[in-house]
C-alpha cells in the first residue's frame, strides 16, 4: 500500500507536469500562429488600400516633380542631397491626402488601428547614354527617403513589397545638347505593429482563460484526489493498528482465563479451595478486564454529540482536589505527583462523572508515557477555568500534535516500546470538554514532557442550565 500509493501519487505529479507542460507548448504555438496570421492578413488589407489608382496618381505626382528635378542636378544646380530633399519635400506635400485616404480605406477592409504604414524610397541610380552610372541613392546602404504614411523607424516595421521603376528623362545637358538619363528608382513599403504582443493577447483572452481555468481545474481534482487518497491510506493505517492493539489487549486476559479454567478443572484444584478460590478470583478480575475494555470501545467511542451531560454548579478547586487525592492512592511510590490549585469560589458547570474520567484519562497517560513527575494545576484566566496537567515523560512530536485527539490515534512507533492502548483516550476527553463547550490543547517537547490544557468557559452551562 505504501509503495503503491507512493507511486500513484508520483504518477499523478508527472502527468500532471507533462499536462501542464503540453498545454503550455500549445497555448504558446496557437499564440505564435495567430501572430503569424494576423501579420498575413493585415499584409493583405494593406495591399488592398494602397494597391489603387487614386494612391498610384498620388506616388506619380510626387514621382514626376522628382524627375523634373533631375536635370538641374545633372547640370550641377543642386546636389544630392537637395535632389532627395525635393522628392522628400514632394512626396510630403502629398501626405495628408495619403493618409486621409489610407484611414478611410482601413476603417473599411476593418484593419486594425495599431497597425502603422510607410512607404520610403530606398534606391535612386542615373545611368547616361553613354552607359555611366549615378549612385543616387543605395538600397540597404544609405537611409531610405521617407514618402508617405506614418515615420517610425524601419527597424521597427516589417517590410511587406518592394517594386522598381524606370523612367528616361530627357533634358539639355550643361553643354546645350539633347540628352537622355535613365532613372531606376525603388521603393518599398513597409507596417509596424503597435502593441502587437497586446493585440494577440486580447484576440486570445478567452483560449487562454480557459486555459488557465482548466489547469486550475485539474490541479484542484489531482490535489484532492491526493488528499484523499492519503486521508483513505491513514484511515485503513489507523484500523490495521486498532485491529493489532485491541487484539493484543484481549490476548492476556484470554490467556489468563485459560489458565484459570484449566486450574479449576484440574483434578487437584478441585480438592483445594483455596487454589479454587483463587482461580475464580482470577477469572472474575479478567473478566472485569474484559468488561471494561469492551466499554472503553463502546464509551470512548462516544462523539461529543451523543455525551448526555449532568451539568452542576462545581468549584473545581475542592472538586480537583478530590480527583487528585483519589488518584495519588493508585500510584506508585517512585511518582512525584505536585498539585497548584487555586482557590475559588467561582462555580464551573460541569458534569463531575465526565469531567473526573477526563483528567483520569490524561493522568494516566502521564503516567503511561513514561512521566515520573505529573503536575495538575487549575486557575481562571481569560474568562477560562483551565485545568493543566503536566508531565515529563516521552513528550510527542510536533507532527503528532495535532493528531492525538483523532479517533484511534496513536503514535505508531510507541507500539515497539509496548505502551498499551487503543488510542481512543484523547479523543474521548476532546469529546467531553466540546460537550462542555471548551477546548483541549497540548504543548509538548518531544524527550521533555507535554501539557494538557483543558479549557471550559465560564459562562458554557449557566444559561442553560436548568434545561439540562
Ligand atoms: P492511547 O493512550 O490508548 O494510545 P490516547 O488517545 O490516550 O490513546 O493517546 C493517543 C496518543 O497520544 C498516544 O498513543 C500517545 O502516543 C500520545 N500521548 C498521549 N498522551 C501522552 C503523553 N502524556 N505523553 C506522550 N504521548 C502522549
Amino acid at each position: 500500500m505504501q509503495i503503491k500509493s507512493k507511486l500513484l501519487i508520483a504518477g499523478a505529479i508527472i502527468a500532471l507536469i507533462a499536462l501542464t507542460t503540453m498545454q503550455g507548448y500549445l497555448t504558446f504555438n496557437t499564440y505564435d500562429l495567430r501572430k503569424k496570421s494576423f501579420a498575413v492578413e493585415s499584409r493583405t488589407k494593406i495591399g488592398s488600400i494602397v494597391s489603387t489608382p487614386y494612391v498610384d496618381s498620388l506616388s506619380w505626382a510626387y514621382r514626376m516633380e522628382f524627375i523634373e528635378k533631375v536635370p538641374d542636378f545633372k547640370n550641377g544646380a543642386i546636389s544630392k542631397e537637395e535632389l532627395l530633399k525635393d522628392l522628400e519635400n514632394a512626396a510630403k506635400a502629398k501626405n495628408e491626402q495619403f493618409r486621409d485616404y489610407f484611414k478611410r480605406g482601413a476603417k473599411h477592409f476593418k484593419l486594425d488601428d495599431h497597425i502603422l504604414f510607410k512607404k520610403v524610397a530606398s534606391g535612386i541610380l542615373f545611368t547616361d547614354e553613354n552607359g555611366a552610372t549615378q549612385e543616387i541613392l543605395v538600397d540597404g546602404k544609405d537611409d531610405p527617403v521617407f514618402l508617405l504614411g506614418e515615420d517610425f523607424p524601419l527597424e521597427e516595421g516589417l517590410i511587406i513589397n518592394a517594386w522598381n521603376w524606370t523612367f528616361d528623362k530627357g533634358y539639355i545637358n550643361e553643354n546645350g545638347l539633347n540628352s537622355t538619363v535613365n532613372i531606376k528608382y525603388r521603393a518599398s513599403i513597409y507596417m509596424k505593429i503597435v502593441d502587437w504582443d497586446k493585440i494577440i493577447f486580447k484576440q486570445l483572452l478567452i483560449l487562454f482563460l480557459i486555459a488557465f481555468l482548466l489547469f486550475v481545474f485539474v490541479i484542484t481534482l489531482v490535489t484532492y484526489s491526493i488528499r484523499n487518497l492519503l486521508k483513505l491510506k491513514r484511515i485503513s493505517d489507523i484500523k490495521t493498528d486498532f485491529i493489532n492493539n485491541i487484539t493484543h489487549e484481549l490476548k492476556t486476559p484470554l490467556a489468563t482465563l485459560s489458565i484459570a479454567t484449566k486450574t479449576l478443572t484440574n483434578k487437584f484444584a478441585k480438592d483445594n479451595t483455596d487454589i479454587s478460590q483463587e482461580s475464580i478470583d482470577t477469572i472474575n478480575r479478567q473478566n472485569k478486564r474484559l468488561q471494561n475494555l469492551i466499554d472503553q470501545v463502546v464509551d470512548n467511542s462516544l462523539g461529543y454529540n451523543d455525551i448526555d451531560l449532568k451539568l452542576e454548579p462545581v468549584n473545581l478547586t475542592t472538586f480537583i482536589n478530590e480527583v487528585c487525592d483519589d488518584y495519588a492512592l493508585t500510584l506508585p511510590r517512585h511518582i512525584q505527583f505536585l498539585r497548584a490549585i487555586d482557590k475559588t469560589s467561582v462555580e464551573a458547570y460541569v458534569d463531575k462523572f465526565y469531567l473526573s474520567t477526563a483528567i483520569v484519562n490524561i493522568l494516566n497517560n502521564a503516567i503511561k508515557f513514561d512521566g515520573t513527575v505529573i503536575k495538575v494545576s487549575y486557575q481562571i484566566k481569560n474568562q477560562m477555568h483551565i485545568i493543566s496537567i503536566t508531565d515529563n515523560g516521552i513528550g510527542i512530536s510536533k507532527k503528532n500534535k495535532s493528531l492525538i485527539f483523532g479517533k484511534f490515534f496513536r503514535v505508531s512507533e510507541r507500539n515497539e516500546h509496548n505502551y498499551k492502548g487503543l488510542g481512543l483516550g484523547l479523543y474521548y476527553c476532546n469529546q467531553i470538554i466540546k460537550a462542555h463547550r471548551g477546548t483541549i490543547d497540548v504543548e509538548s517537547k518531544e524527550k521533555e514532557g507535554s501539557t494538557f490544557y483543558l479549557k471550559i468557559p465560564l459562562d458554557n452551562g449557566k444559561a442553560d442550565f436548568t434545561g439540562r
